[in-house]
């Protein structure tokens, strides 16, 4: 059974979706480590972000595991590495390549053939697993996304650094949104949850409680 959950940046996706996964025993799946791990070998390998084959090419040559805490490229673990500013400035313009999106659709689906597993990222619902049983597209106020982000960074919540996530956040969203090759969008059978007034825990309760009813009974 595959559990969906898309949105964007900053609403708290990936610890929603290892909180899910956790409560019902499932695999997780963090699908922006994958672009994000190859955002890092181009930079590290010196690929113009604008050249799309040969970002192709290094998405398919890459080797990237993920265990749901750590991330390894190449057998070298970089999990906090792909967290780094440098990662998340050029991230965006690297997934936009169609060459890149298909490289990591094999490792994406893959992972998806191999069970009880909740999924990550931003075309999960409508590219990756269109018949995933559960979908769920979470969102929050910007000023809210920019406060978990400041949170997760451990970063000073004043108003000049929260404007600037801010403005981080709405930068790769409408990159991501305005993509040609499966952009950000909510699948039309996604459930839109907006967590702005929610607390992690209640979004979680609510997307397993939404899974126990989408699972077949036995
Ligand atoms: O989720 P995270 O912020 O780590 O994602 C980093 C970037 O990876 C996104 O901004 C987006 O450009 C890309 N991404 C994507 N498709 C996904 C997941 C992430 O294009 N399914």
């Amino acid at each position: 059974m595959i559990v969906a959950i898309d949105g964007p940046a900053g609403a708290g996706k990936s610890s929603v979706a290892r909180g899910v996964a956790a409560a019902l025993g499932f695999t997780y799946l963090d699908t922006g480590a994958l672009y994000r791990t190859i955002a890092l070998a181009a930079l590290q390998q010196g690929i113009a972000p604008s050249d799309g084959p040969a970002l192709g090419a290094l998405a398919g040559a890459t080797a990237i595991e993920l265990d749901g805490v750590r991330v390894l490229m190449d057998g070298r673990d970089v999990s906090e590495r792909i967290r780094d500013a440098d990662v998340t400035e050029l991230v965006s313009v690297i997934s936009a390549h169609p060459a890149v999106r298909s490289a990591l659709l094999l490792h994406q689906q893959h992972a998806a053939s191999s069970g009880d597993i909740v999924i990550e990222g931003r075309d999960i619902g409508t590219a990756v697993a269109p018949d995933a049983a559960v979908k769920v597209f979470l969102t929050a106020s910007p000023e809210e996304r920019a406060r978990r982000r400041a949170a997760q960074l451990g970063l000073p919540m004043d108003a000049d650094t929260l404007k600037e996530l801010a403005e981080d956040l709405a930068a790769r969203d409408r990159a991501d949104e305005t993509r040609a090759s499966s952009p950000l969008t909510r699948a039309a059978d996604a459930i839109e949850m907006d967590t702005t007034d929610m607390t992690q825990e209640e979004v979680i309760a609510a997307i397993v409680e939404l899974t126990r009813r989408a699972a077949p009974r036995g």
